[in-house]
């Protein structure tokens, strides 16, 4: 009995403490989401039935057009970035404020479900949960951007902060030229202070994104001397190309292995006598004969490092390997380097804290880092760099995201909405202490 007795007074403690810790504007704050939610939800289901695949250039405007109106609703000052000069849609910008500290919050308004796609439409599954086409990936993150703005100006707390919104329409796949593309989303980059992406991360609401890897792409292409068989090995005629290749690769593993977060991939290789690599669709033929030493060899791959760093490491080692090339034989090597990195760094830690300290004080438990091998690259990896902290994965959360099994757990539609407003309260107040380093 008394043993029950000390439990139960010490939950209430513990409920004491935790209700405490948040200020009277934060828990209007909070009253706030909660009571918008079946407005939340409703433009989550009137958002996913638009079709905004990335190549549907004309959904993801429209897509673009209801959140402006929006946003407008709400204060914003819109702006609609036409995609004509990068072949895709286009980006919505939406901005409030003009004191506090800036913060850009990142969306996307494409998906990866075509036209043609037989996952069209948002479908409530029960109480929980609800299917749809980017339901996660990343509507339901676009509507907590909104929500979490709208709480905030309902609690009054709106005007401390400068807020700029880009939702990206090419996030799935990046418009050509990539400049012209991520012009606008850069500029946000390099205006904020702040940057808080709304993917939804490892789609596991205790943990966020402080650190995501880059990805990059390689090309290698090796030359040997075509000749019998029969001859291989002797110093005039060489090794081929078949085994310079092999060589190049296995080397490559060993040395890139062992450095931690650091993976590359080989997704494609082909060798023989003649060869026909069709790059854009990512395929090929090869002909080649048990007793020809193959002339011609080529592989491609991936590369995911965590640090521009680590990045030049990689490329230095893998270039010096190539290079050490087996008799008369030789390659070349190129790279694209595509989304950079988002580095570990004291402010995005810092910011982690904050949210994870808010959480718990909103009963939702502490929040951890991703491991950055779990986490692909994102729109926010481009300004990362470009502020004094970021962190993403603040959307919504669900699971088998780019696929037609794409599910959202409701539940924490106001979870996320909560806590990424009253981060936003804070940051207003100055209340989470960032230290900026190099
Ligand atoms: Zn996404």
């Amino acid at each position: 009995m008394l043993y029950r007795w000390v439990i139960s007074l010490s939950l209430m403690l513990a409920w004491v403490a935790s209700s405490h810790a948040l200020d009277e504007t934060e828990q209007a704050i909070r009253d706030a989401v909660r009571t918008a939610e079946d407005e939340a939800l409703e433009l989550l289901e009137q958002a996913v039935n638009i079709n905004s695949g990335t190549m549907n250039a004309a959904g993801v405007t429209e897509v673009g057009a209801l959140f402006a109106e929006e946003f407008q609703r709400s204060g914003f000052t819109t702006t609609w970035v036409s995609g004509a000069a990068f072949n895709r849609g286009g980006h919505l910008v939406a901005e409030y404020g003009d004191r506090g500290p800036r913060v850009l919050l990142i969306g996307h308004l494409d998906t990866v479900f075509a036209i043609d796609s037989p996952f069209q439409r948002f479908k409530r599954i029960d109480e929980r949960y609800a299917a749809g086409p980017g339901i996660t990936d990343m509507k339901g993150g676009n509507v907590i951007i909104l929500q979490a703005a709208r709480a905030l100006a309902v609690a009054g707390a709106l005007d401390g902060l400068q807020l700029r919104v880009v939702l990206t329409g090419d996030e799935e796949s990046r418009g050509d030229p990539l400049d012209l593309s991520n012009e606008a989303l850069i500029a946000a980059g390099d205006w904020a202070d702040i940057a808080l992406g709304f993917e939804d991360g490892d789609s596991d609401p205790t943990t966020v994104v402080t650190t995501r890897r880059s990805s990059s792409e390689w090309e290698l292409r090796v030359t040997g001397k075509p000749a019998h068989s029969s001859q291989i090995f002797r110093p005039d005629i060489g090794f081929g190309a078949s085994l310079e290749m092999a060589r190049i690769l296995d080397g490559w593993r060993e040395a890139l292995s062992a450095i931690p977060k650091l993976t590359f991939n080989p997704g494609l290789v082909m060798a023989g006598t003649d060869i026909d690599h069709d790059v854009a669709n990512t395929r090929g033929e090869a002909f080649g004969k048990g007793n020809v030493i193959a002339k011609s060899a080529v592989a491609t791959g991936g590369l995911r490092a965590i640090s521009p760093e680590q990045i030049a490491e990689a490329e230095r080692l893998m270039r010096a390997i190539a290079a050490d090339s087996l008799a008369q034989t030789s390659a070349e090597l190129h790279f694209e380097h595509g989304y950079p990195p988002m580095a570990p760094s004291m402010g995005n830690e810092q910011l982690r804290e904050a949210y994870s300290t808010i959480s718990e004080e909103l009963g939702y438990g502490p929040v951890a880092a991703v491991d950055p091998r779990r986490a692909g690259a994102a729109d926010i990896s481009f300004v990362a760099g470009r502020v004094d902290a970021a962190i993403d994965g603040l959307g919504l959360m669900g699971s088998g995201g780019h696929t037609v099994d794409e599910i959202a757990d409701l539940y924490t539609l106001s979870q996320q909405t909560e806590r990424a407003a009253i981060l936003l309260y804070r940051l207003a107040k100055g209340e989470v202490r960032l230290t900026t380093q190099p």
